[in-house]
């Protein structure tokens, strides 16, 4: 039997209901921000994430699809070495949603100097080449959103406040949320900050694990994230982003917090958090469920530098992206299901010998947009009523030998067994007001 690639996952049936619903209140509560959909392709070149993701993070260097054609990996295999490929040939399944979503800005120019900002919001699968466990997965689904030209600390926190709100809509207990937020500064600061970073890991270097000492020199900051408890404990004495930011990085930060004061969003600070990604400057943040014991189900800030990165003017943006599968098990672990049962219908049932009547009642059903189901197997009229039954039908239309004669249908209220007779050229009507 064929099996599917291991980290990945089958939707269907209520998980997929469940991925549609948080589409639906994604596209709800989003569009009350102003934000349009937007679908970037699931393969971009390899430069892409370079450039906006970084080409030090462990996205880029360790997780990345790398996709090739037949055609290109035999020629590959002949010359060993893939040093002579074009940009163009070097190709990558995405990893996270916002490297191509600036890229598509950049090169369809949605945001003119001077212009207005530009809100959008994606939803769909990434790919990262993890070990697979419990909410890691290597094909995962994710929605997101990206703000871009929008440089006022009010975007920072209405972003927030929109998270914050798409988690309540999908059912989480408020309580449950913890937003955590952190300052990471920017062009003017970070350098700085990162360089004192980079000599306190190597001043500790006797006591750091081989990785934070590769880290020291790619990417101090990571250093925070190590899992290594030991790591950690020295880095609890390491110089904090907030201490290091300029004036205006830390007048930004104080202005996102008092927005967020003002409209009563409850937060904890965290000065080592850094989130995995280059891009980021100023304001990060990341939401993670009390309990639920799947890591952060969400997160995203500032990234003031990136449509530079991917070959723009200066532009201000920021953006967040949210896990499904996380979310789905998170929501799971406080007794909510996201998806739901499947949609009622209604069973158009029949005698064997009026089965040709059937196919009209049932397309007449269906244009009026009623959900209708019938037999597809010569069944007997049991075992319609049977099936009928398994399919949670509200109503169910019976055409037997008489019935169909003389021009008439039997409608059985399937909770109630009650049962009228309505004319077959009316029936689409009767059957929609039963609904109602
Ligand atoms: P990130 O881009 O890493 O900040 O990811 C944003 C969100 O996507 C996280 O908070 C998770 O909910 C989800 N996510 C990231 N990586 C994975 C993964 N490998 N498997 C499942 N969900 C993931």
């Amino acid at each position: 039997m064929a099996q599917r690639v291991q980290g990945t996952e089958d939707l269907y049936g209520s998980y997929m209901r469940a991925w549609q619903h948080m589409n639906d209140v994604a596209r709800e509560v989003f569009g009350t921000y102003g934000f349009n959909m937007i679908e970037t392709p699931a393969i971009e070149q390899v430069a892409t994430f370079v450039h906006g993701i970084g080409e030090s993070t462990d996205v880029v260097r360790k997780e990345m699809f790398r996709v090739f054609s037949g055609a290109l990996v035999e020629s590959l295999l002949a010359k060993g070495s893939e040093s002579g490929l074009k940009p163009k040939q070097r190709l990558a399944l995405r990893p996270e949603g916002t490297a191509g979503v600036v890229r598509a800005a950049v090169q369809n120019n949605f945001v003119p100097q001077g212009g207005a900002p530009v809100k959008l919001w994606y939803a769909g699968p990434m790919f990262r080449g993890e070990r697979p466990q419990k909410g890691r997965l290597r094909q995962f689904h994710q929605v997101g959103v990206e703000w871009l030209g929008a440089s006022d600390p009010a975007a920072d926190a209405e972003c927030i406040i929109m998270l914050m709100t798409f988690f309540e809509r999908l059912g989480f207990n408020p309580e449950s949320l913890r937003l955590v937020i952190n300052s990471m500064g920017d062009a003017a600061c970070r350098p700085a900050y990162r360089e004192k970073v980079r000599s306190f890991i190597l001043d500790h270097k006797d006591q750091m694990c081989d990785d934070c000492l590769e880290r020291a020199e790619l990417n101090p900051l990571r250093a925070f994230d190590c899992k290594n408890d030991h790591c950690r404990e020295v880095m609890k004495d390491a110089p904090l982003a907030p201490n290091n930011l300029c004036e205006e990085c830390a007048s930004h930060y104080a202005q996102v917090k008092r927005y967020l004061d003002e409209a009563g969003v409850r937060y904890v600070e965290d000065p080592t958090l850094v989130r995995g990604l280059d891009y980021y400057t100023r304001t990060v943040f990341e939401v993670e469920v009390e309990g639920a014991g799947v890591g952060a189900i969400g997160g995203g800030g500032r990234y003031d530098g990136l449509m530079e990165l991917e070959g723009g003017k200066p532009t201000p943006g920021l953006g967040f992206a949210v896990g499904f599968e996380r979310i789905a098990l998170a929501l799971q672990a406080q007794g909510k299901e996201l998806g739901g049962d499947d949609p009622s219908c209604v069973y158009v049932a029949c005698t064997p010998d009026v089965r040709p009547s059937v196919f009209g009642a049932a397309l007449a059903l269906r244009k009026a947009g009623v959900r209708t189901e019938t037999d597809s197997q010569g069944r007997s009229l049991k075992s319609q009523f049977k099936q009928a039954d398994k399919l949670g039908a509200r109503l169910c239309v019976v055409l037997g030998t008489d019935e169909v004669a003389a021009g008439m249908a039997t409608l059985r209220d399937m909770a109630t067994h009650e049962q009228v007779q309505v004319p077959l050229a009316d029936l689409a009507q009767a059957v929609i007001e039963r609904l109602a």
